[in-house]
């Protein structure tokens, strides 16, 4: 093993997003020990070559085409940058030879193939895209076994898990709970949610996030998807990942050992905080851009609550396609955010988004993928399903 260079350099995919954002924070607040090398974005070509000027970074890529020759007309980028365009371009640039680390936070599919790309090459990754573990959980996670290659949890549940796991076995393990805030309309009464706007949807109790997510949030798809990526991540069976309502999304997880005794992590909802523990693992370092609980200092409360499925049935399909295992898991999250895409443009009532998931989950083949194109085709059909579905329901009033 060639020593550790003094910095960690860091190709960081989905630049321009929340997770981008934040990682930007924790890279500028630890120059001394991060550097960035490499930035994608789908195509805000502009942000991008600002945040090329402000870290240096030399090599951009632009999923997008359009952006891309826009990015290419304007040369708003320093002298000297490459300019990497399209998927294959976000591929070079995971690979690149002087990246230590690749962070992945692009949006669905399009993280699949520089992840895969980055594994074979070697890189460390830090996985905050949890769409490629619940597609295609069996290959990445193969893949990272086979080229010794660590995935660092971005998540901050699975962040926290993964601190808790250190110096334990996972054999020792008895269930693995992650906390969940329980969005918007966790207080909300049951018949209001039939009207519930968007607007209504995107009012995230305690986190700040980006749309989509914060409508997962709402009906707890997010946390299905964290239990299939936990259960990837941490080789867990299926019936070992649960979820706990837990209001104040200050403890991050449960974990539960054969023993009986729980181990947990806290910090503040800020995402900088598990972004950092994963580029800087296994250092630790003050936290450069927020404060840490005040813990014995200021009046603390934590509550846990059951959840019931009944307002979240979105949780209990994500469990049942774990436990179906395949491709059920890829077509529960292709269901979701086609339903989830219609409900943020109004054109379906919010609880048209978890019936339309259940819809597609019963009238799809769920075959046993051999290789990643058998997900891919499934995802593919759950799409098109869950539109032809979507297309005959009336537009909330
Ligand atoms: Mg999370």
């Amino acid at each position: 093993m060639p020593p550790s260079p003094a910095k960690r350099r860091i190709v960081l995919l989905g630049a321009t997003g929340s997770i981008g954002e934040n990682t930007l924070k924790v890279v500028a607040a630890h120059r001394d020990r991060l550097e960035l090398v490499g930035l994608a974005a789908h195509g805000r070509h502009e942000r991008l070559a600002e945040i090329a000027r402000e870290f240096g970074v030399r090599h951009v890529a632009i999923h997008d085409a359009t952006a891309f020759a826009a990015a290419q007309a304007a040369g708003a980028f320093p002298a000297g940058t490459t300019l990497y365009q399209g998927a294959a371009g976000l591929s070079e640039l995971a690979t690149l030879a002087e990246a230590d680390l690749v962070l992945v936070a692009v949006v669905g599919t399009a993280g699949l193939e520089p992840t895969l790309a980055a594994i074979r090459a070697g890189k460390e990754i830090a996985l905050a895209s949890k769409e490629l573990l619940v597609m295609a959980g069996q290959f990445v996670t193969a893949a990272a076994r086979e080229h010794r290659v660590r995935l660092l949890p971005v998540d901050s549940e699975h962040n926290a898990v993964f601190q808790c796991l250190e110096g334990h076995a996972v054999a020792d393990v008895r269930r693995v709970i992650l906390t969940a805030s329980g969005g918007a309309f966790r207080d909300w009464p049951l018949e209001r949610l039939a009207g519930a706007t968007p607007q209504d949807a995107l009012k995230h109790p305690t986190w700040a996030m980006g749309p989509k997510i914060t409508i997962d949030c709402a009906t707890m798809a997010n946390k299905g998807l964290e239990l299939i990526e936990a259960q990837w991540l941490f080789g867990l069976r299926a019936e070992q990942c649960e979820a706990v309502l837990h209001p104040q999304s200050t403890v991050h997880c449960l974990v539960e050992f054969t023993d009986g005794s729980v181990l947990t992590q806290l910090c503040p909802p800020s995402m900088t905080f598990p972004i950092q523990h994963a580029l800087l693992h296994p250092e630790r370092s003050p936290h450069g851009t927020e404060a840490a609980l005040a813990l014995g200092r200021r009046e603390f409360s934590f509550d846990f609550r059951p959840v019931d499925l009944a307002r979240y049935p979105l949780l209990g399909l994500a469990q049942a396609a774990m436990r179906a295992g395949g491709v059920a898991p890829a077509v529960y999250n292709a269901a979701n955010e086609i339903a989830v895409a219609a409900f943020l443009a109004g054109r379906v009532p919010f609880l048209a988004i978890s019936a339309a998931v259940e819809h597609t989950l019963q009238h799809i083949a769920l075959p046993t993928p051999r290789t990643l194109a058998d997900i891919l085709a499934a995802d593919a059909e759950a799409r098109a399903l869950t539109h032809a579905h979507l297309s005959q329901l009336p537009a909330p009033r």
